[in-house]
């Protein structure tokens, strides 16, 4: 019998909690086709492989560029992307230590926001934009192409910003831009600030 390791992770909202920002449609389609695919395809491509018992984060430090790593790092990526997304009402904005950070790195977190949405609106292609931290605690800004993860370049993911086209294209066709300014409405920068830890 075959083995499957890893599991689509349950949303912690309804998918009609982020509309209008981000629609039912879209939260069905990319949550339960795009993501559940890689999902499917990493516990196939593992299956007797070397990887088999590895955690995720491993398999995503360790596999050479291929299949499993690039299903592995979608995994990944798609796992911090909806975890770290709230309804509005829900959604709070950094505070703390975390808002010293993002001071200390960007000025302010509205410079932050304008940084990140910057490097996600001119990324080339499909991809991702991340928030990540260095280990002597500088946040960086970063995008990487198809399921590339910053765990490989010796920084921590903390925020990722999916700019595949199936993020965004059934609510904002080719608008990027519109994708991004709604989607800051929805995260939640607590669920953000508990990965510098
Ligand atoms: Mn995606």
């Amino acid at each position: 019998m075959q083995k499957f390791h890893f599991e689509l992770p349950e949303l912690g909202y309804q998918l009609t909690d982020l509309a209008p920002m981000m629609s039912r449609d879209t939260l069905s389609f990319h949550h339960g086709k795009h993501f559940r695919t890689y999902v499917d395809n990493l516990n196939q491509l593992v299956d007797g492989s070397k990887y088999e018992g590895l955690s995720l984060i491993d398999i995503v430090r360790k596999a050479p560029e291929g299949p499993i790593a690039n299903n592995a790092g979608q995994v990944l990526n798609h796992t911090l992307f909806f975890e770290q997304l709230a309804p509005e009402k829900n959604a709070k904005r950094p505070t703390g230590e975390f808002l010293f950070l993002i001071e200390q790195s960007f000025g302010s977190f509205d410079k932050m926001i304008e940084q990140l949405t910057k490097a996600a609106s001119s990324y080339f292609g499909s991809g991702w934009t991340f928030l990540a931290i260095n280990d002597i605690g500088e946040l960086k800004i970063l995008s990487l192409p198809n399921g590339d993860n910053p765990l490989r370049y010796n920084l921590k993911p903390l925020l990722a910003i999916d700019v595949w086209e199936h993020a965004y294209y059934l609510d904002y066709q080719n608008r990027r831009r519109d994708y991004l300014k709604n989607l800051w409405l929805l995260i939640n920068w607590h669920v953000v600030s508990c990965r510098v830890i």
